[in-house]
């Protein structure tokens, strides 16, 4: 059970807002779990206490530099051997398995960067793992961290309660989630589908499980390969594909 995030970033404050919103936020704030940050700048030298510098070689942008960034990793994983993990574009896609596995650890450590990235010996030395939450661009790994961390702590037992649970989400059964509908029953001329009003809870189960499989087919047939599904599915399925618009 995750009980500590440690990050490390140039900027702390960024974090402050997380705490106390929504069901993720209220964990870091009632202490369920605690977040600290680490700052590369506490741990700089000189007049300036600089935590970037030029790259070698020229060319636009700047560098974190390896000795203020490494004090603080090195400060942010010490007393566990919990792996440290760095946030990158170029690192394995995050995906909810892999936020699984982060979910059972009791510490995360997150290194966030910022400007052009983190000197690459500092990478190859002290970052265990890399993450990228997307194949575009962020301006600091901050983004990144938030969003890895909501995935994680929303996994943690009673931080969703029993109204939100993470069990029927998208990815959890390897299926993307069933449509959601709520009051009013008729909304600009748009009913619920009457299956939801009529209280049988196994044609409502069958429903969603049959929308969930459709929405995957349309829209992440990628996923379907690896869902798990039995051949009556695979063949209701196939006969189903063009129901939905
Ligand atoms: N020069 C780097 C490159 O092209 O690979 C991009 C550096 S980016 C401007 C600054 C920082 O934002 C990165 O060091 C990383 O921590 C974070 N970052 C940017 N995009 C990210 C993504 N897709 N996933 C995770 N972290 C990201």
């Amino acid at each position: 059970m995750l009980t500590e995030i440690h990050v490390v970033t140039l900027f702390p404050e960024w974090f402050d807002h997380l705490k106390g919103m929504g069901l993720t936020g209220r964990a870091l704030e009632d202490g369920r779990i605690t977040l600290r940050c680490f700052n590369p700048r506490e741990h700089a030298e000189g007049v300036h206490r600089s935590v970037d510098d030029r790259p070698y070689g020229g060319g636009p942008g700047m560098v974190m530099r390896p000795e203020p960034l490494s004090r603080a990793i090195e400060q942010a994983r010490s007393g566990s051997d919990a792996p440290v993990s760095g946030l990158s574009p170029q690192g394995r896609p995050l995906d909810q398995r892999a936020v699984e596995r982060l979910a059972a650890r009791s510490r995360l450590v997150l290194v966030c960067g910022r400007y052009e990235g983190i000197d690459e010996r500092v990478s190859e030395t002290l970052i265990d793992e890399e993450w990228s939450i997307g194949d575009f661009v962020l301006s600091g790994g901050e983004y990144a961290a938030a969003a890895l961390m909501d995935a994680v702590i929303r996994l943690q037992p009673g931080v969703l309660g029993h109204e939100a649970s993470a069990a029927e989400d998208s990815f959890s059964d390897g299926l993307l989630d069933c449509p959601h509908y709520t009051r009013p029953e008729v909304w600009r001329d748009r009913r619920v589908p009457p299956v939801l009003l009529g209280g049988d809870h196994a044609a409502i189960a069958r429903w969603r499980r049959e929308q969930a499989l459709l929405r995957t087919a349309r829209r992440r047939p990628d996923l379907l390969d690896s869902a798990g599904l039995d051949s009556a599915e695979r063949a209701w399925l196939a006969g189903h594909t063009d129901d939905e618009g």
